[in-house]
């Protein structure tokens, strides 16, 4: 019944309705204060990738079908370019998302950090991330034993990937806007399409309420329209080329009985999302002097 109203409420077209399959499921609320439902699980590795920490070491694997997806696409279509080195992914959301340790979002499955490429300084040979490394402008490492350099070129090709994986809409990019600087030069020297280049200038963005983001990219993708219906909040805006599928202006407006009929009804104290410690114990666990977020930047606050 849900599901009838739902495609009604969407112009009758179901098949417009990306990672649908199942309207319970998927994120829920804002990426502050919502909560995930039936989320799919990254795995700890696989073509191209490699999470940083181990959920039993308190790593964050859930995410929305999506938001997953992307993640292994983008990883695959770098490791295509040759690179040998998979992409080193940080937090996505808990089980069920709601409030996680390290993170002011990461909240409702849309939300995941991806660690900088990087090539030894010496070198130049592309190397596995040891973890969150903080680029300076002149894209050299801080603060670890052995220098690094700012893998502008495979750090492009990722954002490249995000920008056009068909299946999502990339909002936001959040990092440092001399991070950002160094990977639209190399866009831009390398011939890059302009259209590409305008659109990554206005996708990555320096976030203005937590740490610059000198150590990884923190990507959110956009809610679908059915997640929309029932109180998913995008946190970033729709830019006007998201294939119309993402618009939030596509559906036929809902009167207020479909609207009632079509809402998950929120259990008692999940107002908010789950209820602290509930969502992720595991990463509660965690033990904040891990070497991989000992970093002094924004290993503890993401945002
Ligand atoms: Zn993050």
């Amino acid at each position: 019944m849900a599901s009838l109203l739902l495609a009604h409420a969407l112009g009758g077209c179901a098949h417009l309705l990306p990672g649908a399959a199942s309207p319970e499921g998927g994120s829920r609320g804002k990426p502050s204060t919502g909560w995930l439902a039936h989320g799919s699980r990254l795995p700890d590795r696989g073509p191209g990738f490699e999470a940083l920490r181990t959920e039993t070491a308190g790593g964050l694997h859930f995410g929305t079908d999506r938001l997953v997806g992307m993640v292994r696409r983008s990883a695959r279509a770098v490791m295509r370019d040759g690179v040998a080195v998979p992409l080193k992914v940080g937090d996505l959301s808990g089980l069920r998302g709601g409030l996680v340790t390290r993170h002011h979002s990461h909240r409702n499955g849309r939300d995941v950090d991806l660690l900088y490429f990087a090539r030894d300084a010496v070198t130049d040979r592309p190397v596995v991330s040891p973890g969150f490394v903080r680029f300076n402008r002149a894209g050299a490492s801080i603060g670890v034993a052995t220098p690094l350099r700012f893998d502008a070129a495979r750090n492009w090709r990722l954002v490249e990937a995000l920008l056009q994986d068909p299946h999502v809409g990339v909002i936001r990019v959040f990092c440092a806007a001399w991070i950002k600087a160094l990977v639209l030069d190399h866009a831009r020297r390398t011939g890059a399409p302009s259209w590409l280049v305008e659109r990554a200038d206005l996708v990555l963005v320096q976030p203005g309420d937590s740490a610059p983001h000198d150590d990884h990219f923190h990507v959110r993708v956009a809610c679908t329209p059915a997640e929309r219906v029932l109180g998913c909040q995008d946190g970033g805006p729709l830019w006007p080329w998201l294939d119309k599928d993402w618009e939030k202006g596509d559906a036929t407006p809902l009167d207020d009985d479909a609207l009632l009929a079509l809402m998950e009804p929120i259990p008692p104290g999940y107002e908010h999302g789950p209820p602290v410690g509930e969502s992720s114990p595991r990463a509660a666990a965690a033990k904040p002097e891990d070497p991989a977020y000992s970093t002094p930047s924004s290993a503890l606050v993401c945002r």
